[in-house]
């Protein structure tokens, strides 16, 4: 059971700036006053009157808590310290300063195939090892993965907001209608019970955004969105998607499977050739096809080529104002 300290977080925190904001309070960067080093406050209200519409249960604070304590993974974000006080729990967590994964590539000129590979294989390990202790995150978007800092190279993924994350005890059926309408399973519409499969769809719309641009079911309204979903109905519009391999193709439509028992696990997705194709072999497949538009002979495409062919970007089709409309008209 983890210890929520009755002190006062200010005794020990210089309370900074807005990282950012839920439904339910703020996230504020702090300064412990021991070390200086800097963390990021996530202050929750807790809800006084059980029929209150305003703050959280205590018990669902409790239940992020216990998670977060859980899932101690280099991909997702570290719990230092809880503090509460009558009206507020403040969590107190690393600092992830490197902003939103879907900023980072909206400031970028195009992402290359190889990149979104890189991302995707973070996510994943992150993703792995919480489903290995049967948790799931139910809640999974771009805005919930973030980058550790700016510098490094590769960027560091770090999965955030385990608010709407369960952990499953053996034989125990759950369900639940919470998530973002672009990024919900049609199980989650259809209120049947929910597993790990959940966050397996939501990688899939994650993947299929970051390849394009677009979102893959999303409608002019909420109702609409989740229709698309209930009807699978979505596809690879061919002015995004000339370039992109069938390898991420395949693995896409691996993820967007109507009955979670057919889509692929974080684990297995792993093992997909997208995700294990080698920066090397990329690199090859790039000089190989640099060659091709060098000899100016396209009249007869080979398939390592279609492969990698998305690694030579179509800047035009993707831009990245593109990207952001799509996702800001979205939540
Ligand atoms: P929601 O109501 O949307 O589920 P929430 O109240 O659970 O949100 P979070 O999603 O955890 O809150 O955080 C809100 C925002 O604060 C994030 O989108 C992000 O921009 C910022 N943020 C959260 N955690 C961190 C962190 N550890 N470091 C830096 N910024 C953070």
């Amino acid at each position: 059971m983890a210890v929520f300290k009755p002190e006062n977080v200010e005794d020990f925190y210089e309370i900074g700036e807005v990282l950012g904001s839920g439904h339910f309070g703020q996230v504020r960067q702090v300064r412990e006053r021991t070390s200086g080093k800097f963390w990021a406050g996530k202050f929750l209200k807790i809800r006084k009157v059980a029929c209150s519409r305003l703050g959280l249960d205590r018990s669902s604070v409790e239940r992020e808590v216990e998670i977060l304590q859980a899932v101690q993974h280099p991909n997702i974000v570290a719990l230092k310290d809880v503090f509460e006080s009558r009206a507020e729990v403040v969590l107190i967590l690393e600092l992830v300063s490197g902003g939103e994964l879907f900023d980072f590539i909206a400031e970028k000129e195009n992402l290359l195939e190889t990149e979104a590979i890189e991302f995707m294989k973070q996510i994943l390990e992150g993703l792995r090892f919480i489903h290995c202790k049967n948790i799931a995150h139910f809640d999974l978007k771009p805005e919930n993965i973030m980058l550790s800092d700016k510098v490094s190279k590769p960027p560091n993924i770090k999965l955030i907001d385990f608010g709407l994350a369960h952990m499953f005890h053996p034989g125990e059926e759950y369900k639940s209608t919470s998530g973002t309408p672009q990024y919900i399973a049609p199980e989650v519409i259809s209120c049947q019970p929910l597993s790990t499969a959940a966050d397996m769809w939501s990688i899939g719309v994650i993947t299929y955004i970051l390849l394009s641009g677009l979102s893959p079911f999303q409608g002019d309204t909420d109702e609409e969105t989740l229709g698309n979903v209930i009807a699978m109905k979505y596809e690879f519009n061919e002015h995004y998607f000339s370039l992109t391999s069938p390898m991420a193709k395949d693995f896409i439509q691996k993820l967007l499977m109507k009955n979670p028992e057919d889509r692929m696990t974080a684990e297995e997705c792993l093992l997909h050739p997208w995700i294990k194709m080698s920066y090397n072999m990329v690199s090859v497949c790039n000089r190989l096809v640099n060659l091709r538009l060098l000899c100016k002979d396209t009249s007869s495409p080979d398939p390592l080529q279609r492969q990698c062919e998305s690694d030579v970007e179509d800047t035009e089709s993707k831009p990245a104002s593109l990207l952001r409309r799509r996702l800001s008209s979205s939540s």
